[in-house]
């Protein structure tokens, strides 16, 4: 059984949805609607149907649920006007910019009895898997930290994610995804603080890069960042836990990892480094270590549209929770209110 979507917003993202829909084995696309004339024509040219204003989509039947892919102000009145119309829908991330703009859209979704969840679609990327992989075996032992980095060299795109109003930056950009993994790996672990440090290197206006820790009870720590001026990119992700280390050094490479299986060494030889000798900092051997590429996991992204269906039938439960949805937001707003008082702010966490 297939669905009836319309995609508002036929943009990059809104193009990404329309090709994915028109794949899909449980998504009839029944169209798009743009404001802009010019999109609209567009997707007619590739003969897909165009909407040429909301009210036409909202008083369509056969559109069951609708993919909002518009710039980040605007997808709480668009996602309420669908749920009052008694649309499901989903919203491009970020989901929308505040927590209580996040709770009016909740209260709509209940008010009218549909579903209405969030495109966290880099929840299958293979690197995202392969270290939530790390994490839920026993390969490096209990992970007390992670590191997730984005890195590009391009500076902040000059459109509308450039814009404060339209709710621009990093941060929101894709810190929403990374935040929202780290989230993720440490489902079980309250947070009890947040830092956040932004660059502004092409950008007055808003964060063009960020840094971002969050601090969780029992010590362990997840740190998130995203650069758009490194000619260099740092790792993917780095992750230590109890028993060794794990490395994904780019999205295209798979998980190296590192277990130590024994702690003490006997033997160890001192290393000559510039201008001295070290003990301390020498490099282990495979007497104690064991050194492999992790199986790169399998995955796929139309899950996400899967599971959403599946919930429209009844038949499954959300992947992407309102609570997550809230928690990730809750980071988010925590991590401006860090950058304004240039201090670590606590985190008052519902899990
Ligand atoms: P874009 O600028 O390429 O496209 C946005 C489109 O929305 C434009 O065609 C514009 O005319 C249209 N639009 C603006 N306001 C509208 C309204 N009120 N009603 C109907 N159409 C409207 O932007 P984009 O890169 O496609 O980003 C759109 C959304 O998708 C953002 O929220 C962004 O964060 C998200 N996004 C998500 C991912 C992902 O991987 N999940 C990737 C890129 C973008």
């Amino acid at each position: 059984m297939k669905h009836g979507l319309c995609i508002i917003g036929y943009g990059g993202m809104g193009g990404w949805h329309t090709e994915h829909a028109l794949k899909s084995d449980v998504v009839e696309l029944i169209g798009i609607h743009d404001i802009k004339e010019e999109r609209n024509k567009l997707a007619e040219s590739r003969g897909i149907k165009a909407f040429y204003t909301l009210e036409e989509v909202l008083e369509n039947k056969d559109i069951e649920f609708v993919t909002i892919a518009i710039p980040n102000d605007v997808h709480e009145e668009v996602a309420i006007a669908c749920m009052n119309a008694g649309k499901h829908v989903i919203s491009e991330k970020p989901v929308t910019l505040s927590c209580d703009s996040l709770e009016r859209m909740i209260a709509a979704s209940e008010k009218n009895n549909v579903l209405f969840s969030v495109h966290q679609n880099r929840r299958w990327d293979v690197d995202y898997l392969a270290i939530q992989k790390i994490f839920d075996t026993d390969a490096i032992g209990d992970v007390f930290s992670v590191e997730s980095r984005i890195h590009g060299s391009r500076g902040i795109p000059s459109d509308w994610r450039g814009i404060k109003k339209y709710g621009g930056g990093m941060l929101y950009d894709w810190g929403v995804h990374l935040i929202d993994q780290l989230l993720m790996l440490y489902r079980d672990k309250k947070i009890e603080s947040v830092f956040c440090e932004f660059e502004h290197l092409t950008n007055d206006e808003v964060d063009d890069g960020y840094r971002l820790t969050i601090n969780f009870e029992n010590g362990a720590r997840a740190y998130s960042e995203v650069g758009t001026y490194n000619f260099i990119a740092m790792p993917r992700f780095y992750a230590r836990g109890r028993k060794g280390s794990a490395v994904i050094s780019d999205w295209r490479e798979p998980c190296k990892v590192v277990e130590c299986f024994a702690w003490h060494e006997n033997d160890v030889l001192p290393v000559k480094t510039a201008a001295g000798l070290t003990k301390t900092m020498a490099p282990r051997d495979e007497i104690t270590t064991k050194t492999y590429d992790m199986e790169r996991p399998i995955s796929d992204v139309h899950n996400y549209y899967r599971n959403f269906c599946a919930c429209i039938e009844g038949k499954q439960t959300q992947i992407v929770t309102h609570q997550q949805m809230r928690r990730v937001l809750k980071v988010i707003e925590a991590g401006f209110e860090s950058v304004e008082k240039k201090q670590p702010v606590k985190f008052d966490d519902v899990i």
